[in-house]
């Protein structure tokens, strides 16, 4: 029986690159050192092609593939990034920047101007707003920030602390990060270990004293503060 090939050959963006089995196109691209920009994915969780803004252009197609769970084949012909790929790129941010509060989102801000994406194209488009959970002493949760790359519920469950606390919940538009049945999250699994916010790439998910800070309270005030949350834990 002849042995199973143990790498692939393709080409991207005219470069050709030979890698593993099993690798990705956008670590394909990687290794050629050709730029395909990201949302959801992350080296600390799993990639699932949510956000599709890694899409790429395989073989001329019908469907952009995105880039971060297609699989590299032999032979395969990439384009990262012509004209039906950036245009499908800057509708996504469109989509994204009409929707959700991106302020604090540097590293999307940077695409929507690196694509030239029109910040006012969709101008009736429902906002996804959300009142800020202050619910725990560590950090504040503001979902009108989220753009739901998962990462954070990744995080939270089997890519690093399985501690489950965090899930999606309700579908379409309604999709939103959550706790099981909205409980506050000490009132959950959390061990608030804070690698959700060390994955979110927006203001979403922000510590406390930071949050405080920005909101113009003096170093003193976020001592107090803290000191008045201590002694409530300890009276609890
Ligand atoms: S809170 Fe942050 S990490 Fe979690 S889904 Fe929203 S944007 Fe992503």
């Amino acid at each position: 029986m002849s042995e199973r090939p143990q790498t692939v050959t393709l080409t991207i963006d005219g470069q050709e690159v030979t890698v593993p089995v099993g690798t990705t196109i956008l670590e394909a691209a990687r290794a050629l050192d050709v730029h395909i920009p990201t949302i959801c994915e992350h080296e600390a969780t799993t990639s699932e092609g949510l956000c599709r803004i890694c899409v790429v252009d395989v073989n001329g197609g019908r469907l952009l593939q995105a880039a971060c769970v297609t699989e590299a084949r032999d032979g395969m012909v990439v384009d990262t990034r012509n004209e039906r790929v950036e245009r499908s790129r800057r509708t996504v941010l469109e989509m994204l920047n009409a929707s959700v509060d991106l302020s604090q989102a540097p590293e999307v801000q940077d695409m929507l101007d690196e694509y030239g994406a029109d910040r006012e194209r969709f101008p009736q488009a429902l906002r996804r707003e959300h009142a800020l959970l202050d619910d725990n002493p560590f950090y504040v949760r503001d979902y009108s920030q989220c753009i739901l790359c998962w990462r954070c519920v990744q995080a939270c469950g089997e890519d690093a602390q399985y501690a489950f606390a965090l899930t999606l919940s309700e579908r379409g538009f309604h999709t939103r990060v959550a706790t099981a049945f909205d409980a506050p999250l000490p009132e959950t699994a959390c061990v608030f270990c804070g690698q959700c916010i060390g994955v979110c790439p927006t203001g979403a998910l922000k510590p406390k004293i930071e949050f405080e800070l920005e909101q113009g309270w003096s170093v003193e005030q976020v001592r107090e503060h803290l000191g008045q949350a201590r002694k409530r834990r300890k009276r609890a």
